[in-house]
């Protein structure tokens, strides 16, 4: 059986504002104080009137920005009418017919086959978020819950055409979505904590006689990691191939199957019918005015934007000579990492030097530490100044490790470091070009004088340059890290002259 897998996710986002979307309750991540976080107008009492959080539509025109979305100036919200314990109101604000952005794409890349393709986006909306049902899960009965903290969190919703073609494809859509909001600071896309999830829609294109039958689409609800997204598609691909083997149903003969995933069992399973939109009575919200944009507005959020993490990886590659592996190491860290290394660069001029330390030295440290680039406590510019004077020849790599370590340790003692101190310890330390030189010389010189040495000694003053290979073996032995070439020159220099 020929097969093609048809992939659409719908992705929704709780955006980092300090209140909810249409009142002032704080927007908290607060699972062990439920209902504290409410009012009249998340719980929907009669009377209560919501007013829209400027912020939050901000945050999302920022975000449709970064996925190329088209902005719409004006834009306006819609009850979508459903009963669920978790919605007391009996009615979401979403946007329906009018959403405030549309027609835009992701581009990813596949660690796979390093194959790029673009996901075009159909539309993203803003509307707010549900409470959250607890039900007890002991398997002995006992009560379910409701906890309403949650109820009218600001909650983008991103609705992806079907383009993804493989669960793969799928995972490494999200990361590259989480990395973005992550960078332009829109959202903590936290998904233990619920701030992104995921649903995927996936059906089957199944090639026979020339022709391309669609089986029926079947929506995954409620994905919350990565590794959950990925083996659900994957598991779903698999049901769905044995479903057309066995009753060869299309597309239109059964409706739109809901189903949730299992992640204990590795299963999915059938859920509630799916309404269609007609069910919802979708109508314009009456105690909300729609929403204006001017061009300028737009422009001055687009100046909030930074470069993004797809941009940036081009351009480590393109114009620092970074490989493409060490260019998304950097890059899918986080923001934070990848300014640290855009300031650590700019010091010492020398991209790759720089990636080498970040990847390395500072991430072995930054693991052993258990800590983030942020809480670092060798600022950029001290790094930057350090692998300045190795880009320089002032030091070599293996002083620089040990000014590293000694500004580490000075640090651990409760100094704040600084270029100044990076020049001190040089001087302390003896480790600066003259005191190496000096060195260096003093190794050269005790090489040349050991009387084992003599005939090779006799035959580079003879002329014959090859003879001076083991000498430089032995002075690098001595001197672990000092620079090959120049110690060559300084042995053909002091025999020849
Ligand atoms: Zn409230």
């Amino acid at each position: 059986m020929e097969f093609t897998p048809i992939i659409g996710l719908e992705v929704h986002v709780q955006l980092l504002t300090k209140s909810k979307l249409f009142c002032g309750c704080p927007n908290l991540f607060n699972p062990d104080n439920p209902n504290v976080q409410t009012c009249p107008v998340c719980i929907g009492l009669p009377g209560s009137l919501p007013v829209m959080n400027q912020e939050a539509l901000r945050l999302s025109q920022k975000t449709a920005m970064a996925l190329n979305l088209n902005l719409a100036n004006f834009t306006k919200w819609d009850r979508k009418q459903y009963y669920y314990p978790d919605l007391p109101k009996a009615y979401q604000i979403s946007q329906f017919d009018l959403p405030f952005s549309y027609d835009g794409w992701v581009e990813v890349t596949l660690p796979s086959s390093g194959e790029t393709t673009k996901v075009r986006l159909i539309r993203a909306h803003l509307e707010e978020d549900a409470g959250k049902n607890m039900h007890d899960e002991s398997g002995r009965g006992g009560d379910s819950k409701v906890d309403l903290n949650r109820t009218g969190t600001p909650l983008l919703e991103i609705v992806s055409e079907p383009d993804i073609r493989c669960a793969e494809e799928a995972r490494v859509f999200l990361e590259e979505l989480r990395l973005l909001l992550r960078y332009i600071e829109v959202s903590d896309c936290n998904m233990q904590e619920g701030s992104m999830r995921c649903d995927a829609n996936v059906n089957l294109h199944v090639h026979e006689d020339g022709e391309k039958i669609p089986t029926p689409i079947v929506e995954v609800k409620n994905l919350n990691s990565f590794r959950g997204v990925e083996a659900a598609i994957e598991y779903e691909i698999k049901r769905q191939v044995k479903a057309w083997e066995t009753d060869r149903k299309r597309i239109g003969d059964v409706p739109k199957e809901t189903r949730g995933w299992d992640a204990d069992r590795g299963q999915t399973f059938a859920q509630r019918g799916k309404e269609d939109a007609a069910d919802y009575r979708y109508f314009p919200d009456p105690d909300l005015v729609p929403v204006t944009t001017t061009d300028e507005q737009l422009e001055a959020i687009r100046a909030t934007l930074c470069v993004f993490p797809a941009d940036r990886r081009k351009s480590y590659v393109n114009d620092l000579g970074l490989s493409e592996y060490d260019a998304s190491v950097i890059v899918d860290q986080g923001r934070e990492y990848a300014d640290y290394f855009d300031e650590v660069t700019s010091v010492c001029g020398d991209g790759k030097q720089a990636a080498n330390w970040l990847t390395q030295d500072v991430q072995r440290e930054l693991n052993d530490r258990k800590i983030e680039i942020a809480e670092f406590s060798i600022s950029a510019a001290v790094l930057g100044s350090v692998l300045q004077k190795i880009v320089k020849g002032d030091i070599t790599i293996k002083s620089g490790r040990e000014v590293f370590a000694e500004l580490l340790k000075q640090s651990d003692d409760g100094t704040t470091v600084s270029a100044e101190s990076v020049d001190a310890i040089i001087a302390d330390k003896g480790l600066g070009k003259e005191q190496d030189t000096g060195k260096i010389d003093a190794a050269i010189q005790a090489v040349i004088d050991n009387e084992r040495n003599a005939k090779a000694v006799e035959d580079v003053r003879g002329g014959k340059q090859q003879a001076v290979g083991p000498l430089i073996g032995q002075v690098m032995r001595e001197l672990k890290g000092a620079d090959a070439g120049s110690v060559r020159q300084m042995i053909i220099d002091k025999l020849t002259s």
